[in-house]
């Protein structure tokens, strides 16, 4: 008999990590059951409030004699109560397990996690009627997540292993060696992605909180994820490491929209034009994009640094594509960019000062009128157009990797330009709401 387990919201940012616990009983568990593929590491949603970091949620698929069945269920549960953060008041687990097959409307279901707002009611509805058995713990709002990673239906995946710290270390600084996590990324990347970041010079790798993971190296091949795993020096103890396969790095979250259709925690792929010059509040910039159904604010946080560069690049006519994912902020319904490509880029004019006719010399602004620095001549106020150069090229521009969604697929990987691509050229389906 088929037994899929789904486990979320375990963890806070005082500690613990879904992952982890995952690790633990996938080990535990194959010893009852026969693991039927790797535990599965999936990102929902980028956009929900409730996520601690990457909103991610664990299952895996194991083959056990049925009567192993409610043994296997309490161990999970048991691992689950003994090690989540129950005291943080925002942890709040929820495990589901599914005999036999996936329902193809969980399949749906699963979806809907991963590009909407998903409630705890709509997913103990969609349990009951999969035949799936949930547990809640306090709110139980990891259920949402849960039954979604059970039911996932992966159109393409990468990898993640993971490594986990002994517990008398959590909470103490990572003893990860620096330039084994540089070397280990010239010889892998981009077979291993976000090791490092190359221009701040900084490791990627391992995380910073008290968490158990000293680190996760992700990738699209499994076999050079272990590879590179091996090149990595740690000057402290490996507790676990394990590999999940994920649908990290996939771009699976984002749906091509119109403007007037997006709202709060969509992600989304929309094309439009710019209709004013940028502004800046603190340091973030913003613009306004609009189709023919709406308009929309579009943002480049502060997180997203030499990014937003490229964003104050962009004027007023400018058509193009954005994804991101949309919030509230400040009240106001925002599309928080990761990637953006200029489709048709309007012409920049500058108003220059003609030469003063009778000399040559350099004219200066008189009110109404111009006059030359070096003979006198005045003449009416005319200024020439002059078409200025746009520095911003045809191609796809991207936040930086620690500004990134887990799931976004970076353009480094074949087919991060795929969901770009196909709102270019009209291969896409405009999505239609579900709600
Ligand atoms: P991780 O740290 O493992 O990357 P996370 O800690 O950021 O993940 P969680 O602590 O799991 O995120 O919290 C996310 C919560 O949001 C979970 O309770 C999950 O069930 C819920 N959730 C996930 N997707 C949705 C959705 N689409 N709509 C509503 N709730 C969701």
């Amino acid at each position: 008999m088929k037994l899929h387990i789904g486990i979320d919201d375990t963890d806070s940012p005082k500690g613990m990590c879904t992952t982890y616990i995952g690790a633990l009983l996938y080990r535990e568990l194959s010893r009852l059951g026969e693991p039927l593929d790797l535990p599965r590491l999936i990102r929902l949603n980028p956009n929900v409030p409730y996520k601690t970091r990457g909103n991610g949620a664990v299952a895996m698929t194991f083959e056990v004699e049925e009567e192993l069945i409610p043994e296997i269920k309490d161990i999970v549960l048991f691992y689950v109560n003994q090690l989540a953060d129950l005291e943080d008041e925002n942890t709040n687990p929820g495990v589901v397990f599914l005999e036999g097959e996936i329902p193809e409307e969980l399949r749906e279901f699963s979806l809907r996690a991963l590009r909407e707002h998903v409630t705890v009611e709509e997913a103990e509805e969609a349990a009951r009627r999969a035949g799936a058995e949930y547990f809640k713990f306090k709110l139980g709002r990891g259920i949402v997540g849960a039954l979604a990673a059970i039911a996932y239906p992966f159109k393409h995946f990468t990898y993640e292993l993971l490594a986990y710290r002994k517990p008398e270390n959590w909470g103490t600084p990572r003893k990860v060696d620096r330039e084994s996590v540089f070397e280990m990324d010239r010889l892998f990347y981009p077979f291993t992605y976000d090791n490092v970041d190359p221009y701040k010079r900084s490791v990627l790798i391992a995380p910073h909180g008290k968490d158990p993971v000293l680190v996760g190296i992700r990738g699209i091949d499994a076999g050079k994820v272990l590879q590179a795993f091996e090149i990595v020096r740690f000057e402290e103890p490996v507790a676990l490491y394990q590999l999940y396969r994920t649908n990290q790095g996939t771009d699976d979250h984002l749906t091509f929209k119109k403007i007037g259709e997006l709202k709060p925690y969509d992600s989304a792929v929309v094309r439009g034009i710019v209709v004013k010059p940028y502004w800046e509040k603190g340091r973030h910039v913003f613009f306004e994009l609009e189709d023919e159904t709406g308009r929309i604010r579009v943002a480049a946080f502060e997180p997203t640094k030499k990014f937003r560069n490229f964003v104050r690049k962009l004027l007023p006519g400018d058509e193009i594509i954005a994804a991101g994912g949309v919030k509230e902020h400040d009240g106001v319904l925002t599309l928080n960019l990761e990637k953006f490509y200029p489709v048709k880029l309007a012409p920049k004019i500058e108003y220059r000062k003609p030469k003063c006719p009778s000399c040559g010399g350099t004219m200066k602004s008189k009110g109404d009128y111009l006059k030359c620095k070096k003979c006198g001549h005045r003449m009416p106020k005319k200024l020439i157009p002059v078409e200025m150069p746009r520095d911003l090229e045809k191609k796809i521009y991207e936040v930086p990797p620690d500004a990134r969604k887990h799931i976004s697929r970076p353009l480094v990987l074949p087919g991060g330009e795929d969901k770009i691509l196909e709102a270019l050229i009209g291969m896409h389906k405009t999505v239609p709401s579900s709600r």
